[in-house]
């Protein structure tokens, strides 16, 4: 199986706090994996290291079979890598085909029309500014922004961070729906359970250590593993 994206032996720091200690995952191409930890645990600084956000000083990142590892975030982007950071980051004064029409479409399946067909709310509320979006409209503009980009691997840092539960299930089957459309998902979050029912693939991230990197069925399978990771949310 050709990996999507692979990080061998990441050493991130903060000025000098070192905050990932040799951090290797791989991504296989068409499927979903989970990146999961409890807060703290470096998840956001892999991401940010993965995106050429805040470089890792040792390691190697490949994508697609490219040594990314020095690239600039844009070069990363435009390789066909859509990032959907934490928080959204969405344009509070723009209105949502604003927004939208922010990354140049690149002639690819995916269009505004088409982001709209995937959620109907966002083509209700076009006009709407950013700032008026609940918190689960937001999300969904935010990853119909870095669909735009018709990515082959998507990267989404906690998708489901303050959403309520019925829109958290609504985020989440938009994640299946993504690998259905055979793109690649790297998935960060605080809902092991949810995500460990989706994802084919999981990692665990502790200090900035990978403590467990398995099929998602055998962590789930791992109860007490498992509510410890919940619990720690
Ligand atoms: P969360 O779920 O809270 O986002 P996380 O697993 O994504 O957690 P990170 O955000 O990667 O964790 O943070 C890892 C460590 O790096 C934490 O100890 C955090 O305090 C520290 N850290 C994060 N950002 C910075 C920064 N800009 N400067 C210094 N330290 C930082």
């Amino acid at each position: 199986m050709t990996a999507a994206l692979s990080a061998e032996g990441l050493h991130t720091y903060y000025g000098k706090s070192h905050i990932l200690h040799g951090v290797s995952l791989s991504v296989a191409e068409g499927k979903i994996t989970a990146l999961l930890g409890r807060n703290g645990a470096g998840k956001t600084t892999t991401l940010r290291s993965l995106m050429g956000l805040t470089p890792a000083r040792e390691g190697k990142i490949t994508i697609f079979g490219e040594d990314t590892t020095r690239w600039p975030t844009f070069r990363v982007a435009a390789s066909g890598v859509g990032y959907v950071p934490e928080g959204r980051r969405i344009f509070a004064n723009l209105s949502v085909e604003e927004n939208l029409k922010v990354p140049l479409e690149r002639g690819g399946p995916w269009t505004i029309e088409r982001i709209y067909k995937l959620f109907p709310r966002l083509e209700e509320r076009k006009l709407n500014r950013g700032r008026q979006l609940s918190g689960g409209e937001q999300e969904m503009l935010s990853i119909g922004r870095a669909l735009l980009l018709n990515p082959r691997l998507l990267i989404l840092d906690e998708p489901s961070q303050g959403l309520a539960p019925l829109i958290v299930r609504e985020v989440f089957r938009i994640v299946q729906q993504m690998k259905a459309e055979g793109i690649s998902v790297l998935l960060v979050e605080q809902n092991a359970r949810m995500s460990l029912e989706i994802a084919d693939d999981a990692y665990v991230l502790d200090d900035g250590i990978v403590v467990y990197s398995g099929p998602a069925h055998e962590l789930a399978a791992d109860e007490a593993r498992v509510r410890a990771l919940a619990g720690a949310s």
